[in-house]
């Protein structure tokens, strides 16, 4: 065993070791989170993950989308170059040189050219950050500079790796490595050193390559490690903007501390990728309101780890404490409930549900709440509409026609009208065309008349 393969061997045990020790800790705080089962229908989940993590379906909707498609497709093709060359440093014949010529100069020529788009990307990258940046500042964080360089140093390291073995005329794929013959052109010829400059570039490659998978956990970028998963694990029904909740003495409802969240909702603010999808898509940002889901959901994960760290601001909380890791009572007020940051957003992350879980805390546990909702919840508990109108009104809709009271048993199908459909001057007129519709159709339907109620959606959006 040579000294190389020795020290090599300290470095990689050591920098897989703190890695592990980093997800460690990082997962082990997503495992403080309540029960929330995300393994069920295994296959559909399965194929959710192929079509919306691998395919990159919603990241290609925006125009510079393609970019982050070739980086990641870049990433995933590397990942078998880069087993492959951290296996061939701990064990110097495990090599893909091995393999038949074919094989070995297919996938040289495949990764040559992977590399230069992955560097492209970069570049790309870099650019849009100056010349036309996203709407926010952490675009152009250091954190997104390091990662950014890291990639560019690995491809860098490995094209002067490639071209000095080439000038060398060590490396036998040489003519189907198009962009590290470049490099090797321009190496002058009969130049000294080319074995130290290959080992040189092997160890920067290393190096950066074990740094950039430390530097993971604790970067913006985590979510290289998470959002695939995250993919997986999306709610396989419309996600609810609550689940039902049961009034027993011994229950917490809503959600006041971190960890009250499911390890989903943990799961998801380690996934979010920044990408500010969700907060172009929000009526709340672009109206100028406090209110960011983006932000949302980094303050969700800088609470968490905040709260955990041995030296940290223990005991931030989660909802008024001002500052990052804590969200104030006015953006959770801000949100309309509409969505659209969900239908958006890459990685299935689930902002609404978060929101109504922090509302159901300041409602039903600290009776917290604006001004203009308490006469709404008064019209609820009394009037059972948000309008407070007399529940005689609900079926003035049908002052014109004949309609039938729902019997169980005789009656097919109930048509269940609801307050806006009933109270609401123009939505009448779409109810009166429905039932206009059902009589037409010859089904049999009823309603419940003066007795029906409110479903209660917009009381549980509240909170
Ligand atoms: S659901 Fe709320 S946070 Fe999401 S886009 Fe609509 S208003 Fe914004
Ligand atoms: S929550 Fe989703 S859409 Fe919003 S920034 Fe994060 S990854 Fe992008």
């Amino acid at each position: 065993m040579t000294a190389n393969v020795i020290v090599f061997i300290i470095v990689f045990v050591l920098a897989i070791a703190f890695f592990a020790y980093s997800c460690y800790r990082r997962f082990g705080l997503v495992l403080k989170g309540k029960p929330d089962n995300r393994f069920n229908a295994f296959f559909k989940r399965f194929w959710n993950m192929l079509f919306y993590a691998f395919g990159q379906r919603r990241v290609i909707k925006k125009p510079f989308g393609i970019n982050h498609f070739v980086l990641f497709w870049a990433f995933m093709v590397l990942l078998i170059s880069n087993t492959e060359f951290l296996l061939n440093g701990l064990a110097p014949a495990l090599s893909f040189s091995n393999l038949p010529d074919g094989a070995y100069f297919t996938l040289a020529c495949i990764f040559d050219i992977v590399s230069v788009l992955a560097l492209l990307s970069v570049i790309m990258a870099v650019i849009r950050r100056f010349s036309f940046p996203p709407p926010y500042t952490e675009a152009k964080s250091r954190d997104a500079f390091i990662i950014l360089s890291m990639v560019a140093v690995l491809m860098i390291a490995f094209f002067g790796m490639n071209a000095s073995e080439i000038a060398a005329g060590t490396e036998r794929a040489a003519a189907y490595m198009p962009i590290s013959n470049f490099g090797a052109w321009m190496i002058p010829s009969g130049a000294g050193g080319l074995d130290t400059a290959a080992r040189v570039f092997w160890w920067i490659h290393a190096i950066v390559l074990l740094s950039f998978l430390n530097y993971l956990p604790y970067s913006k970028h985590m979510h290289v490690l998470t959002s695939i998963f995250n993919c997986f694990f999306m709610s396989l029904e419309k996600v609810k903007t609550q689940s039902r909740e049961e009034f027993k003495k011994e229950n917490t409802f809503g959600v006041g501390q971190v960890e009250q969240f499911t390890w989903k909702g943990l799961f998801d603010s380690y996934s979010c990728t920044e990408c500010g999808r969700c907060s172009d898509a929000c009526p709340a940002t672009f109206t100028e309101k406090s209110l960011q889901p983006r932000l949302l959901i980094h303050d969700i994960k800088m609470n968490l780890l905040k709260n955990s760290a041995k030296n940290g601001s223990k005991n931030l909380p989660l909802i008024g404490g001002g500052g990052e890791g804590s969200i104030s009572e006015e953006v959770l007020w801000e949100c309309t409930t509409c969505g659209a940051c969900m239908e958006v957003c890459p990685v299935f992350i689930e902002h609404v549900p978060r929101i109504v879980e922090m509302r159901r805390h300041l409602v039903e546990t600290k009776a917290k709440f604006p001004d203009e909702l308490l006469t709404l919840f008064e019209n609820m508990e009394q009037r059972s509409n948000p309008w407070g109108i007399a529940p005689a009104e609900r079926i003035k809709w049908a002052a014109d026609i004949e309609v039938k009271p729902f019997e169980a048993g005789k009656t097919d199908y109930l048509f269940y009208v609801g307050c806006a459909g009933a109270f609401d001057a123009r939505n009448r007129h779409t109810t009166l065309s429905v039932a206009k519709i059902l009589d037409k159709s010859g089904v049999s339907w009823g309603t419940l008349g003066r007795d029906e109620m409110c479903c209660g959606d917009s009381l549980r959006r509240l909170g």
